[in-house]
């Protein structure tokens, strides 16, 4: 962006806007150029302010922008004039164009893709689509707490229509319907009380039970939770802004997200609510609008286009409070923001890898929340080792719910966890991906008429070699990662490192132990639910993978099915681990854990740990303890061990323990450049050595001390769509510094703190 544009002054009067003539917007451009924001003429009969979206000539077309600033003399000799005015009122206020800015910057994406998330849903695209949607406010809803309406009815004895309305509204707290409320009270009392932020029109609630939900009385870990937040809220010069919130699952965490929200609500401010994934989650967005009916927004991309909109302009005209959605609803446009929680905070989902600007949303919150006062809650029952060591280092806030909350008086310890060393049951005869114990616990549940989960980690399914023996894992000679296997058709397999790039043939034997029992792990969801019915015969079989529920709708189904015992064991990928709180599950097993562990990122060990204690969380929810086994070729890894023991604090040692040996975070950050090139593979190769190549020489001009230029290495897969792709990590305190002193080439993909980096 350019750094003139921050010349322009943060507020102009009438009399000095008439000499600012000129205009910095930012144009849906792909320019090529880090910063697109280019000067246009402000035509005298036209009013513009920071914040307006625009239409620009810009070339032979007409396209959008965004204005970021204004200026009394133009820093180039031509300026064309700005054509139109799209949306009278701003749409951004200068904390977005900052938070853009930022984005832009430290991510280094275009401006206007920073940007345009914050825009109305439809404005992003072609101007045709565009529509603003008539609103249907038939509800009249609270908008303050009912002592304040109390108050309020107090001090406006003289106006005694207002008053009783007020009243009314401090017992509704789900509202009424206007034509009800102006009915008894007058429609002036009705527009009046709007207009003073008491009350707000809205839609009228979905039809169907609305069930309200009082506050439970909090346990005294959450109470301390909860004093905490609220005094941070209270206190907005006071730090921390940012929280972990450290709970076990079952804990109570969202009980806490909740009474704190409706403590930023009580102060006259609003709140953002982010989920790793919205549609496993609907039992949380359920909770929020039993706590909080008419006045939870939901913003994802699931609804329709049209739904999105009219969410979307709710929300801006401060019809919503609550807002509730995945890493983008952090671009809603909430004024008077008071808070921000990220629930799962440790979720990889939180970093928009796909997708221009590729922010990480714990980053992004806690530059929101810089910048508008808020306070951060970062929930977890498994945080990012990251944040922990923040925590830790005293950066951020600290809260702790070790223990699971007593459910009907009954304890909910738990679930016991066995750890089952697969290479003794291959040792024993038994050949079967499951072991006896999971057998004959399989067995146990379904005779029981309770319910099993299986869990299938496979992310990099198929990947690794390992030996089905002793466990060993085929690794680099040269840097000791795994190596991938690719198959060759009609041949032996190849084996690669996804470091250095090196390969090798695929063993017969085991180096280690010579079994012939050296093979990929390979295994998908369907194999394992044959297997169930093979040893349980009579037992029915639910699978949820992403092929048999990427119909829109379909994991909602199949999980409403499951709750319903319609089926007595669920097979599943890793997406089992969220969102599953069904009581009646006894068992989880996990097929085979090392699948993950093998991933070739430093972060796999973290990964595993965090997915088996998630779904060892699973099981046992109702009021019995619960099982879990976990099937495993490595019974030693001290992921394995510590997610056996359910043990975050020595994961977290030993883990710690690996990063600095190895300086990877947080002991350094990186930034990953993803080259997605070329049909031909020898000309993808010397492109990704002839940058890599640049990127070290650079170092070397500029001495650079510290920051390591690691690569070219193929990703895994190494070719999508054709096109062969290489990565190149640049590690070091500041990375970015030496992104600042070369140009990326467009078919280089620029990641700043990557949460993938196979
Ligand atoms: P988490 O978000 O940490 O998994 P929840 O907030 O969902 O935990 O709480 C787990 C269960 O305990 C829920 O059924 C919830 O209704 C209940 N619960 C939470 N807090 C309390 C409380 N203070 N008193 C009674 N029950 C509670
Ligand atoms: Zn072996
Ligand atoms: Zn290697």
């Amino acid at each position: 962006m350019s750094t003139t544009a921050d010349a322009a002054p943060d507020s102009i009067s009438r009399s000095e806007s008439r000499t600012l003539r000129y205009a910095e917007v930012v144009v849906d451009a792909r320019t090529g150029k880090t910063g697109d924001t280019f000067t246009y003429a402000v035509p005298d009969d036209m009013h513009v302010e920071p914040g307006h979206l625009v239409l620009v000539p810009f070339g032979p077309r007409m396209l959008h922008g965004v204005v970021t600033g204004l200026r009394e003399t133009p820093n180039v000799d031509y300026t064309r004039p700005i054509a139109s005015v799209v949306e009278e009122q701003p749409l951004l206020t200068p904390e977005r164009i900052a938070l853009g800015r930022w984005l832009a910057d430290y991510y280094r994406a275009p401006a206007f893709d920073a940007l345009s998330p914050m825009l109305p849903p439809g404005m992003r695209g072609s101007a045709s689509q565009r529509r603003r949607p008539a609103s249907r406010k038939a509800w009249l809803a609270p908008a303050a707490s009912p002592s304040a309406l109390r108050r309020y009815a107090e001090e406006q004895r003289r106006a005694p229509r207002r008053a009783a309305l007020s009243l009314e509204l401090a017992d509704l707290p789900g509202g009424l319907p206007a034509a009800d409320a102006r009915k008894r009270h007058s429609a002036a009392a009705v527009a009046r009380i709007v207009e003073e932020g008491l009350a707000s029109l809205q839609a009228a609630p979905s039809p169907g039970p609305v069930t309200t939900r009082a506050p439970l009385l909090p346990t005294p870990d959450q109470q301390q939770a909860l004093a905490a937040l609220k005094s941070a809220m209270d206190d907005p010069p006071a730090t921390p802004r940012v929280w972990l919130l450290h709970g076990a699952t079952g804990s109570g965490k969202t009980e806490v997200y909740l009474q704190a929200i409706a403590h930023c609500l009580s102060r006259g401010q609003r709140a953002i609510a982010l989920v790793p994934e919205v549609a496993l989650t609907p039992q949380m967005t359920e909770r929020f609008e039993e706590r909080f009916p008419g006045r939870v927004g939901l913003l994802h991309s699931r609804l329709t286009p049209a739904r999105q909109r009219d969410e979307w302009w709710r929300i801006f005209r401060g019809e919503r409070s609550v807002v509730i959605g995945p890493r983008s609803a952090l671009f809603a446009p909430v004024e008077d923001l008071g808070l921000i929680v990220l629930d799962e905070e440790h979720e990889w989902t939180y970093k928009q890898s796909d997708a221009q600007p590729h922010y990480h949303a714990r980053d992004f919150a806690e530059q929101l929340a810089a910048r508008t006062g808020a306070v951060v809650v970062l929930g977890s029952a498994t945080p990012d080792v990251v944040t922990a060591w923040r925590a830790e280092q005293g950066s951020i806030g600290r809260l702790s719910m070790p223990g699971r909350i007593e459910r009907s008086g009954a304890p909910t310890s738990l679930a016991k966890v066995d750890v089952v060393d697969m290479r003794t049951e291959l040792r024993e005869g038994n050949r079967s991906i499951f072991s006896r114990l999971l057998q004959e616990r399989l067995r146990d549940t379904v005779a029981s008429g309770r319910q099993a989960v299986l869990f299938l980690n496979r992310r990099g399914a198929a990947s690794v070699v390992a030996c089905r023996g002793c466990g060993f894992v085929m690794r680099c000679v040269r840097c000791s990662t795994p190596l991938t296997y690719h198959s060759v058709p009609g041949g032996a397999g190849r084996l690669q490192c996804h470091h250095c790039g090196r390969t090798r043939t695929e063993p017969r034997r085991c180096p280690k132990c010579r079994s012939a029992h050296i093979r990929y792990l390979g295994l998908g969801t369907q194999r394992v639910a044959d297997e169930v019915c093979r040893v349980v015969p009579d037992a029915r079989v639910l699978r949820w993978d992403s092929d048999t529920a990427s119909v829109g709708g379909a994991h909602e189904r199949l999980l409403r099915s499951f709750a319903e015992r319609e089926a007595d064991v669920l097979v599943g990928t890793q997406m089992v681990a969220k969102g599953l709180d069904i009581p009646s599950v006894d068992l989880v097993g996990v097929v085979l854990a090392d699948i993950g562990i093998h991933v070739p990122d430093f972060r796999a060990p973290e990964r595993t740990f965090q997915l088996l204690t998630q779904v060892a969380g699973r099981a046992g929810r109702g009021t019995e303890a619960g099982y879990a086994v976990v099937q495993t070729y490595l019974p030693d890894h001290y992921a394995i061990q510590a997610a056996k023991e359910q043990d975050y604090a020595e994961f977290y040692g030993l883990e710690m323990e690996h990063r600095r040996a190895q300086g990877n975070p947080p002991f350094s950050r990186l930034v990953r450049l993803l080259y997605e090139g070329h049909f031909d593979k020898r000309k993808a190769l010397n492109e990704a050595q002839r940058f890599t190549g640049r990127l070290r020489q650079t170092t070397r001009e500029w001495d650079m001390r510290g920051v390591d230029v690691i690569g070219p290495a193929p990703t895994y897969p190494p070719r999508v769509r054709n096109a062969w792709r290489w990565q190149v990590l640049i590690r070091g305190q500041e990375p970015r510094v030496l992104l600042d002193k070369v140009s990326v080439p467009p078919s280089w993909r620029v990641d700043v703190d990557p949460v993938n980096i196979v």
